[in-house]
């Protein structure tokens, strides 16, 4: 369709690497998913999203694997946990001191469903967002009762009055103090992103125990369900390597798309959108167009952290 004779891999192979051909072939492919229909969990599958790493693509993982779904039907909320807000922003939301916010629903003076709007991106899209009073939090939860179950709390009561939702995505702080707990409280599975960098795997052990020490005293339905590739570029030798290590890891955990880096995926927060209605044509947009596809089709795998570090 649209480029005569071009099938997968011919980019790479050479016979059509020039720019144009590639963004042609992009758009191609990127066409053919959008008339997909994907499937809807069988449950409301609530997924965070973390890696105590900042910079590692959290924030653009959730907001565009959420438009992406959306695009394709399916009714999606993404909760925002960082008092940086960037998720709201990129979702468009305005976020002043004093809008209605996940701070509110974590100090019990606000339902979910009353933080809760929808978003323009697309439809069956909703996002509670976060403002810079969630900076102080972490203290100020840390002398309330239940203090890591206040997201799961009011997670569950949402979910009950409103069953039809496909799927929570929490974006987590780049920190494992009392937000990203009570994140991973709030979760049935958890989303980490790494970056295909220097230095992409130092500090996971000490993210996944402490997935492991969730799921042995607050959370026994967690699990390590995904695992995805960020800012892959394909000219450097290092990103293959890392890539390489990951999979060795996580095996099956990781989505085989990798996403790559694009400067379009940078560009997108800067007019409150996601690279998906930014530049839905883009690199960037198939990556994660095509990780969401898995994600989706696969539904929910997921193993123990012993599992998933022996890459079983
Ligand atoms: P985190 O939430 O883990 O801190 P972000 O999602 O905010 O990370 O990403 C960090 C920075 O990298 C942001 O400026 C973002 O726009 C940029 N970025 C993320 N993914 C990509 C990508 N695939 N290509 C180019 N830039 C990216
Ligand atoms: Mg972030």
């Amino acid at each position: 369709m649209g480029v005569p004779g071009a099938r997968d891999g011919d980019a790479r192979d050479g016979t059509f690497d020039t720019p144009i051909a590639r963004e042609a072939l992009t758009a191609v492919q990127v066409r053919n998913i959008e008339n997909e229909h994907w499937p809807s969990p069988p449950t409301t599958r609530v997924l965070t999203v973390a890696n105590q790493k900042g910079g590692v693509g959290k924030t653009t993982t959730a907001v565009n694997l959420a438009v992406a779904l959306a695009m394709h039907g399916l009714r999606v909320l993404v909760i925002d946990l960082d008092p940086q807000a960037n998720a709201s922003t990129a979702l468009g939301i305005d976020h002043p001191v004093g809008t209605p916010s996940t701070y509110d629903v974590l100090l019990g003076e606000r339902d979910l469903g009353e933080v809760i709007v929808p978003v323009a991106a697309a439809r069956g899209l909703s996002c509670a967002p976060a403002t810079i009073d969630l900076a102080g939090a972490d203290l100020e939860l840390s002398s309330l009762s239940g203090r890591e179950r206040r997201l799961a709390g009011a997670v569950a009561a949402h979910l009950e009055r409103d069953p039809s939702l496909d799927y929570v995505f929490i974006d987590c702080p780049p920190s494992l103090g009392l937000l990203t707990l009570n994140a991973l409280v709030a979760a049935r599975e958890v989303l980490i992103p790494i970056q295909c960098e220097y230095y992409a795997l130092e500090g996971l052990a000490q993210l996944l125990g402490t997935v492991e020490m969730v799921r042995s005293y607050l959370n026994t339905a967690l699990v390590v369900s995904t695992v995805l590739l960020t800012m892959y570029d394909s000219r450097t030798r290092l990103a293959d390597q890392v890539a390489a290590e990951v999979r060795k890891h996580f095996g099956e955990l990781v989505v085989a798309s990798v996403i790559p880096r694009n400067v379009r995926v940078s560009e997108a927060p800067g007019y409150g959108q996601t690279v998906m209605t930014y530049d839905p044509g883009s690199r960037g947009a198939l990556g994660y167009l095509q990780a969401a596809r898995e994600l989706a089709q696969r539904g929910r795998i997921g193993a123990t952290v012993e599992q998933s570090v022996a890459g079983k």
